[in-house]
């Protein structure tokens, strides 16, 4: 399989504290990799730091054979790398129309535009009838599928989602896990980061376990879900 993302012994500073001590993950193209661990394990600033937000790092990040570990966030996001934030982040004021538009600012393609409006509405019917409603006055689920649904609208080739069913109701969770799976067969390769040890490890065809700032596990998704210790630690059986 063709590796999209490379990242080799990336190291992430905060002031004194040394957040993350050598990861190295490699993402191929058209798979759905996630990140697990507990809260602080590192699972955040791994992504930011693919994305271009992380100030103080080292190490290597490689995307389609090319460093980006020197680029800045909207060279990143030009080169086809989104992430989908924790907590959402969408533009309260602003409307459902026009947070998705946001998502697609770079892009002169019209055509293309137009297609993957209508695929985000075919995705996310609920945003479909609400186009005028004020991004803010969303539910929480529905924030998130505004959140996802800009992402996509950049017609990014890797979606980083920190967190996606962070507080979402059971129900709503399970349909966001669906929806990763149907992004992912529609051909966006996808690096997932969650506390949702289980769905995760699910729909994951490769995972990687972190632990204060270190890779302590890695494995098919299927395997690692049957392993004692992600059992023990993780999915609390
Ligand atoms: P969570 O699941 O709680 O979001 P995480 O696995 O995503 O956790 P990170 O958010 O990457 O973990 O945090 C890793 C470590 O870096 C933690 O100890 C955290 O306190 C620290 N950290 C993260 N961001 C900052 C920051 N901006 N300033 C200082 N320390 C930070």
């Amino acid at each position: 399989m063709l590796v999209m993302l490379t990242v080799k012994d990336l190291h992430v500073y905060y002031g004194g504290i040394h957040a993350i001590k050598g990861i190295s993950i490699e993402v191929p193209q058209g798979v759905i990799i996630t990140l697990i661990g507990a809260n602080g394990a590192g699972k955040s600033s791994t992504l930011r730091s693919i994305a271009g937000l992380v100030r103080q790092k080292n190490g290597i990040i490689s995307y389609n054979d090319e460093d980006i570990s020197r680029l800045s966030p909207e060279k990143i996001v030009e080169k086809g790398i989104v992430l989908v934030p924790e907590g959402r982040k969408i533009f309260p004021n602003l409307t459902v129309m026009e947070n998705l538009m946001l998502g697609a600012y770079l892009r002169k393609d019209e055509e293309g535009i137009k297609r993957d409006l209508e695929w985000v509405f075919e995705l996310f019917p609920r945003l479909k009838e609400r186009t005028w409603q004020k991004g803010g006055t969303l539910s929480g689920g529905e924030q998130q599928m505004l959140a996802l649904g800009r992402a996509l609208m950049g017609n990014p080739q890797l979606v980083m989602m920190d967190e996606p069913s962070l507080g979402l109701a059971p129900i709503l969770v399970k349909e966001v896990f669906d929806i990763i799976k149907e992004i992912n067969a529609q051909g966006k390769t996808i690096l997932l980061v969650e506390q949702n040890a289980f769905a995760a490890l699910n729909i994951a065809h490769y995972a990687y376990v972190l632990e204060v700032g270190q890779i302590v596990l890695k494995g098919p998704g299927e395997e690692l879900i049957k392993n004692p210790q992600v059992r023990e630690a993780y999915l609390g059986v």
